[in-house]
């Protein structure tokens, strides 16, 4: 069978450490293709907080282009209301039905999968991999997993990924500050940030 990673996140904006995990986690695991499934709405966010999909899509086009293993979906983007994974997940196992399903995301997002929406089906639809920071500590969430669900513990995995110490709040940060963020993120991606004015102060408390 054939395996497809799904990237999932918010990517405001995408950055190195996001790619490195990707493709770390396609190498470990043999992944034929990463689909990355930039959020919609995600259920657990305030709308006004994250900058308009369409844009945050447009920056992942941009940063996965030199990789033919990396593709983007809208999936996400076209859904109305907040984006539940369970709801991504049902329609990825119809469109790539050869395909067995690896849900790629960051630790911290995963350690909170059991106050996601229809966890139990979602455990059996897909394995996860946890793109970790360095010094994540995963042993309290696999604890928990072994206590409320121990028949899925094979189906969770981490990965340590150290280029993750780049994260994307820092960016929004350095932009709001008017520092560099250079080589931390693909360079169609910092000048597109640039031209659309993203994470100015301006741009930010328009928003609020
Ligand atoms: P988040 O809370 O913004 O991010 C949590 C942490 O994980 C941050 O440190 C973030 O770093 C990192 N991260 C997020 N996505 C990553 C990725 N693909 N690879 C590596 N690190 C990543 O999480 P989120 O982006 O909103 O949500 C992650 C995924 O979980 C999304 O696909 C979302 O739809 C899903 N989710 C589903 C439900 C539900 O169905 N009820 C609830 C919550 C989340 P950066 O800030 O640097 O990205």
């Amino acid at each position: 069978m054939k395996r497809l990673g799904i990237m999932g996140g918010t990517f405001d904006p995408i950055h190195y450490g996001h790619l490195v995990a990707a493709e770390m986690a396609r190498a470990e695991f043999s992944l034929n293709k990463v689909l990355f499934i930039p959020s919609g709405t995600p259920p657990h966010k305030e709308r006004s907080d994250i900058t308009a999909a369409e844009l945050r899509f447009e920056m992942v086009e941009r940063a996965i282009q030199d990789n033919p293993a990396f593709e983007i979906s809208a999936l996400e983007l076209r859904r109305i209301g907040p984006s539940y994974t369970v709801d991504t997940l049902r329609v990825l196992r119809r469109t790539w039905p050869e395909h067995e399903l690896y849900f790629i995301t960051g630790s911290d997002a995963l350690r909170q999968i059991f106050s996601w929406r229809e966890v139990e089906e979602i455990l059996m639809m897909t394995k996860f991999i946890g793109a970790a920071r360095p010094g994540f500590d995963a042993r309290d969430f696999l604890l928990q997993v072994q206590k409320e669900r121990p028949e899925t513990q094979e189906r969770i995995h981490y990965i340590e990924v150290p280029a993750l110490a780049i994260s994307s709040t820092d960016i929004r940060a350095r932009v709001k500050r008017g520092q560099p963020i250079r080589y931390l993120l693909p360079e169609p991606v910092r000048l597109y940030i640039q031209q659309h004015g993203l994470y100015t102060a301006q741009v930010m408390s328009d928003k609020s």
